[in-house]
């Protein structure tokens, strides 16, 4: 098959359980108009991948349409990609090999996700030799998550200091980890450095998260009940807020406990929050556009149902501490804003483009993938040919490619790409 600059993409759908119910989910909106099938109204949605990811590949719609799906010849971005290795760029081919280095991702969050972090490079290796099926491969996964509705997330430890209250605040806390670890940590401080305060850290979160499921469920218990009467008393913070709630969401998990421990982060559309390795993090409710390296290593330790690894999370952890960075974004032009994580594999593009405007995408050395939220216009790429696109529409951009976008309406586009500052370098 030829390639062409520009390729549209069929792609596809996560229904994990703490998705949005399909009535209610911009992932069952895309999906359904991307894949020209509906979506089941009760049905939780939760994520829309595009990339090559072999847990969630996307298609060439050129392929479908020439019939190769009936013969069950699908063609994956990934092996058209493997035949057609130009289109990637050079410098992005010489290091990563024939692969995309980013997964873009649309999510809608109902309920949290677990409470999580994702291995380095050599940690992901070792895992993925060890354990292949829960590791599904030896790839590190930065990821950043850029707002669209308001999102909610946990994410990193909160300060030295702040931890301090917590002890004395949450009673059910000291239960847990004993009075030993608890005094460790009130009698430290930051003028001690790292090599004192990290230790202390990662001995009472791990006392913490290896506490046994009966002591467990009797703390949350009696946390639960001690918050429901003080709230009748004062206003409930908003972490005693948080916790309430995710104890409806997941009863008698040490997770709920555990978001004591991390930063409670809000954020607005358009802002955006990145995880690099090692960092623990959940995310809690909101949709976003998300992205990472292509992975899907995920080590849980609470808020799931699913397998936990807790002696791995807690030794991987950095037990960095204090507020995340949140990324405004730096704005390129009047319709572009550019979000660039500390990470080369990628950088995702918000555009809004008014009703019948024209917008030049200058050619970058590396492929891209675009993504239509919402509105109409075309896309054109040194062709006579414009691609009529609209939303849910998805489209692979070769590297080295000058794009021209027209709205028809207003229009609101996600690119991702690979990092500018890879590029630069
Ligand atoms: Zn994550």
């Amino acid at each position: 098959m030829k390639s062409g600059k520009l390729e549209r993409l069929k792609c596809s759908v996560k229904n994990y359980d703490w998705g949005r119910p399909g009535r209610d989910s911009q992932v069952a909106r895309l999906f359904a108009l991307n894949s020209g099938s509906g979506f089941e109204p009760e049905k939780p949605y939760a994520e829309f991948w595009m990339g090559t990811h072999d847990s969630g590949p996307s298609f060439l719609v050129s392929a479908v349409e020439n019939g190769a799906l009936n013969c069950s010849e699908t063609v994956t971005l990934k092996s058209w990609l493997s035949k057609n290795p130009n289109v990637l760029g050079e410098k992005v081919l010489e290091r990563w090999g024939c692969d995309l280095p980013f997964l873009f991702k649309v999510l809608s969050v109902a309920k949290a996700l677990s409470i999580q972090a994702h291995p380095d490079k050599e940690l992901a290796r070792t895992l993925h030799k060890l354990q292949p099926d829960v590791y599904k491969d030896g790839n590190h996964k930065p990821e950043m998550a850029l707002a669209i509705t308001e999102f909610e997330a946990l994410c990193g430890f909160i300060s030295l200091e702040e931890l301090k209250a917590v002890l004395r605040a949450v009673p059910e806390i000291v239960e847990l980890v004993g009075a030993e670890d608890t005094d460790l940590i009130l009698k430290i401080n930051d003028q001690d450095g790292e090599e004192t305060v990290r230790p202390v850290f990662q001995a009472i979160f791990t006392q913490l998260m290896s506490a046994s499921k009966d002591r467990v469920t009797e703390a949350i218990d009696r946390l639960k009940n001690r918050l429901l009467a003080e709230s009748q008393v004062r206003q409930l913070t908003e972490k005693e807020k948080l916790v309430l709630l995710l104890e409806k969401q997941y009863r008698a998990d040490i997770g709920v406990i555990s978001a004591f421990f991390l930063n409670h982060v809000k954020l607005n559309p358009g802002e955006a929050l990145y995880l690099g390795a090692n960092e623990p993090h959940a995310y809690i409710s909101g949709e976003c556009v998300e992205c990472m390296a292509t992975s899907d290593n995920v080590v849980r330790a609470g808020l799931t149902p699913k397998y936990r690894d807790v002696q791995t999370l807690c030794s991987m952890l950095t037990y960095k501490r204090g507020s995340p960075e949140i990324l405004q974004g730096v704005h390129l032009n009047p319709y572009v804003t550019r979000y660039l994580p500390p990470f080369d594999e990628f950088e995702v593009d918000c555009c809004i483009l008014p009703k019948g405007k024209t917008l030049v995408f200058p050619a970058v050395p590396g492929p891209s993938i675009f993504l239509v939220t919402a509105g109409k216009g075309t896309m054109n790429a040194e062709s006579p040919k414009d691609l009529v696109v609209t939303e849910g529409d998805v489209v692979f951009a070769a590297a080295n490619t000058e794009i021209s976008v027209t709205s028809a309406s207003e229009l609101h586009l996600h690119r991702t790409g690979v990092n500018s500052r890879f590029f630069e370098a």
